[in-house]
């Protein structure tokens, strides 16, 4: 089936909007998490008071199936590697190799401060101990979101990972193969098979498996789901970390007339294939260039495969094209947007992306699409959705690191500083804290 698609314009042009106003007239969607809170809690409530039998309850209630065990057997993994398709092997091996010579270059090194003679500060980065890594796999299959949670949780030095995602009726109980191949060309050895809310409870509070094992609890969760397991992360967060709230993905390009109009509406579609909420938004200073786009995407929907959800986010209020007076504007525009992914197809598009302050990753000038970071650039493809780039990133090493400081003074160096931190304690009517550094020097009040 064909339809003729046009992108819902926004005209921005002769306009000079308040950041807030701007905000408020882009295209935006999103998810309500709150609404399935009442449904996932007594999930979540369940794992915690009956672990893994009520695990395998919701299996066979949301998954159709009940596997024999959490835990997949290692033979299933070797199987599963055994087994796989040598071109996806390939795919896996480079895009593995590639995040991996990006991710090593992140790791950060203990730093420490000579504050005073005597008197150190020294940062120290320690891995969190045990991570569970979030795979979905409702409609998809994603052996890529395997490689792009592993690869910075063993750069950081993670010491222990389990790989959690939903066992499928067709593969007996078990995860889609393709996830234990790419878990075991990763080294991973513990895979769980288990997913949605119930996996991120799992994984908080542990259990016992069926064969009397132990699922040992995790330190944090990362990784993509849907809102059932956002939810489940919300309810769980505390009693373990989670990396973010991952909405529908998001792709704006920032193009003027030098951009091919063919290769804008290739990427925008490409976005919008992963999910019928997903945003694909167009800025440009061109009106010949959005309406080249539309006649794009008209003529490229016609061989589309999932034409249906690409042309319900295309259609939905979360996309559309927005008309700016200039580049300048634009930059504005994508700024406060803080798009998941920012391609940027313009004259010196580096220059450009030089001043672009918010997104989660950026990609420049023709030959970076979006869909090489999805796979196999060697960036993270994890990344902030709904604006919160304008204050978070995307997962990295530094997500799995925790920054300990280690203070060590001298006698003479606390000395020296004893009266201030005297002055000050007394100032917030804490004397006590005033009192243990006294009490090192014989002056107790
Ligand atoms: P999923 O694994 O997140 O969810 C499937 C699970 O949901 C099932 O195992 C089931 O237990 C549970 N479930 C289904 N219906 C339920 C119900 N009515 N009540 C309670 N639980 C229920 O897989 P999915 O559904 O395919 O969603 C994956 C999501 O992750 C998509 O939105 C996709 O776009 C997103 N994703 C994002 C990225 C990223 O990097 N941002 C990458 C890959 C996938």
């Amino acid at each position: 089936m064909t339809s003729r698609i046009e992108l819902a314009r926004v005209d921005l042009r002769g306009r000079t909007p308040t950041a807030a106003e701007l905000r408020a007239a882009l295209p935006r969607g999103g998810v309500d998490v709150d609404s399935v809170l009442h449904h996932v809690r007594p999930v979540v409530e369940a794992i915690r008071d009956r672990g893994v039998e009520a695990a395998l309850e919701f299996s066979e209630k949301f998954d159709g199936v009940k596997p024999d065990s959490v835990r997949v057997p290692a033979a299933e993994l070797d199987r599963a590697l055994a087994e796989l398709d040598p071109a996806v092997r390939a795919a896996l091996d480079v895009a593995i190799e590639r995040t991996r010579k990006v991710h090593n270059d992140q790791r950060r090194t203990d730093k420490t401060t000579q504050v005073v003679p005597g008197g150190t500060v020294t940062e120290r980065w320690v891995p969190v101990e045990r991570v569970g890594l979030y795979v979905p796999g409702g409609n998809a299959v994603y052996p890529s979101s395997v490689v792009m949670n592993v690869v910075p949780a063993q750069a950081a030095g993670v010491d222990s990972l389990v790989v959690a995602s939903p066992p499928q009726a067709r593969f007996g109980g078990l995860p889609h193969p393709t996830i234990l191949a790419a878990a075991q060309l990763l080294g991973v050895e513990e895979v769980w098979a288990v997913g949605g809310a119930q996996a991120v409870a799992l994984l908080s509070y542990g259990g016992t498996d069926t064969d009397g094992a132990q699922l040992e609890p995790v330190d944090m969760i990362t990784g993509p789901g849907n809102i059932y397991v956002t939810a489940a992360k919300r309810l769980c967060r505390g009693l373990v970390g989670i990396d973010a709230e991952a909405g529908p993905t998001e792709i704006a390009i920032l193009a003027d007339a030098t951009a091919d109009p063919a290769h804008v509406a290739a990427d925008l579609i490409s976005q919008a294939e992963h999910d019928v909420l997903a945003a694909s938004v167009l800025v440009t200073d061109s009106v010949e260039l959005a309406d080249a786009v539309d006649a794009a995407l008209t003529a490229q929907m016609a061989v589309v495969k999932h034409h249906d959800r690409v042309a319900e986010a295309l259609s939905g209020k979360q996309s559309g094209t927005v008309l700016v007076d200039d580049i300048a504007q634009g930059l504005r525009v994508v700024n406060a947007y803080a798009a998941e992914h920012l391609e940027i197809q313009t004259a010196d598009a580096a220059g450009v992306a030089a001043r672009v302050r918010s997104a989660g990753a950026i990609f420049v000038g023709a030959w970076s699409p979006v869909s090489l970071g999805d796979y196999c650039a060697g960036s993270n493809h994890v990344l902030p959705t709904a604006g919160c780039a304008r204050h978070s990133s995307g997962l990295s090493v530094q997500t799995f690191l925790r920054g300990i400081h280690v203070v060590e003074y001298s006698e003479e160096a606390l000395k020296d500083v004893s009266g201030h931190v005297v002055a000050l304690a007394d100032a917030e009517d804490l004397p006590a804290h005033g009192q243990a550094v006294q009490a090192r020097f014989g002056e107790l009040r």
